[in-house]
């Protein structure tokens, strides 16, 4: 899931080829996601990005966010949470979450807005994502990791500037929202993207 926003004046982001050696990628954990989950996640994000990768200590939702939508959050108030990270050498904080997540959706002909359950959302070139592992679960555990690394890949992307993109396999695939489409693709980055992307 992605939304552009305009006006976005964030100077510093991560590049896919040049260095990043300066620059820091925060993955804040939320309540009790567990951090045996996040290993996979840093090692990956360190191989692809040559960044430094900190997990920060898990931290608390505030549930009251949750209590008007049936205890599902609004990701944009999380992006807007998680901005209070990119500080400094920081371009990057991505959330992590068990709890369900939502954006808001006007459906024709409504004018109250429609919650629409997604697993991920991060702005273009923003640097600040979150991401719900809520219907990534697996009963194998390596395949719950593998999913959440390929979801979260896919949110990073968004906030480096990539839209979506059609080549098969291609980890920026809007398709891969499906479960069946996010198992099948080798998350990583087309070429294009990659050129996109720098
Ligand atoms: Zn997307
Ligand atoms: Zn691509």
């Amino acid at each position: 899931m992605a939304s552009i926003l305009l006006g976005c004046s964030h100077a510093q982001h991560l590049s896919l080829e040049g260095s990043n050696k300066a620059k820091i990628i925060i993955i804040q954990p939320f309540d009790d996601f567990e951090p045996e989950l996040l290993p996979g996640l840093k090692q990956q994000l360190s191989n692809l990005f040559r960044a430094e990768v900190i997990i920060n200590k898990n931290k608390s939702l505030p549930q009251a966010l949750a209590d008007k939508f049936g205890g599902k959050f609004p990701a944009d108030s999380l992006l807007r949470l998680l901005e209070k990270e990119q500080t400094g050498r920081v371009v990057e904080v991505i959330g992590l979450t068990h709890k369900e997540i939502f954006i808001p959706k006007l459906l024709g002909g409504s004018s109250i807005p429609a919650i629409h359950p997604v697993r991920g959302y991060g702005y273009i070139a923003e640097g600040i994502c979150i991401v719900s592992d809520h219907s990534l679960t697996s009963l194998d555990p390596r395949q719950t990791e593998a999913r959440l690394v390929k979801a979260t890949l896919h949110e990073v992307g968004h906030n480096i500037g990539l839209a979506h993109c059609s080549s098969p396999g291609c980890i920026m695939l809007e398709q891969s929202g499906d479960i069946v489409v996010l198992d099948k693709i080798a998350g990583s980055f087309c070429k294009q993207c990659k050129t996109q992307a720098n």
